[in-house]
């Protein structure tokens, strides 16, 4: 029986103060969740609509829901009630349709923007050339019911820790930059998601400050 909870605490503990934790619980039982939950930890990860859907339904309000997975627009809609952070927004397409239900459901939405730092060309991701250019668009300075919090990034799938570090590095140095070119006076634009099981340690160290953890937390994942 895997000790979820002590797994938390093993992690928790080598964190720095100002990096906070989200538990990936894909393909994991709402009861490891619930678990978790009861100790104390709040932020669980998702990275299918309707997963995340099933185990919002079941498990406490007080619970904050992260879809981190590729979100699909006509998914948004199932969401958008109850989503805390949206961490893999990578189109103004998107954008604005999650800006549609926003309005709807009456509340602003957390994103962040998934930027495409990683050598494989599957990863999604706005590249980093295009990112400037959806930031000045006139549509993204309508959108009142999403506000952006920072970038999300996914390493390459790789043992080479070099490779991995220097994407990190790259995307903290984007971080910075857009920053400074687009959210100065915006002291909410401050999340750097980037990091997992296998690669968070390096993460932390260049600059992440949001780390999505599942296996190390929960077990292996089987996919039947
Ligand atoms: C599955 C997943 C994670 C967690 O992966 P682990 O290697 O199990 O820690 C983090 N981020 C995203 C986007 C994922 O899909």
């Amino acid at each position: 029986m895997m000790d979820v909870v002590q797994n938390l605490r093993d992690i928790k503990e080598t964190l720095p103060g100002e990096v906070s934790l989200v538990a990936v619980s894909k393909t994991k039982p709402a009861s490891m969740v619930m678990d978790l939950f009861n100790a104390g930890h709040l932020d669980f990860g998702e990275n299918k609509v309707q997963d995340l859907l099933e185990k919002q339904e079941q498990l406490p309000g007080k619970i904050r829901w992260h879809m981190i997975g590729h979100l699909q627009s006509n998914k948004v809609k199932y969401i958008a009630p109850f989503v805390h952070l949206v961490h893999g927004v990578d189109s103004l397409k998107l954008l604005k349709v999650i800006n549609k239900e926003g309005r709807k459901n009456d509340r602003i939405i957390q994103c962040l923007l998934q930027i495409h730092i990683a050598s494989e060309a599957s990863k999604f991701g706005i590249s980093p050339e295009d990112i400037d250019q959806t930031l000045q668009s006139d549509l993204f300075k309508e959108l009142s019911f999403v506000k952006i919090r920072g970038l999300m990034g996914m390493a390459t799938f790789t043992d080479d820790s070099a490779v991995v570090r220097e994407e990190f590095k790259n995307l903290k140095r984007i971080f910075e930059q857009v920053k400074k070119d687009h959210f100065t006076g915006a002291p909410d634009f401050d999340i750097l998601s980037m990091g997992m099981s296998d690669d968070y340690k390096i993460a932390i160290e260049e600059g992440s400050n949001m780390v999505r953890v599942g296996s190390l937390i929960f077990g292996p994942r089987h996919y039947s």
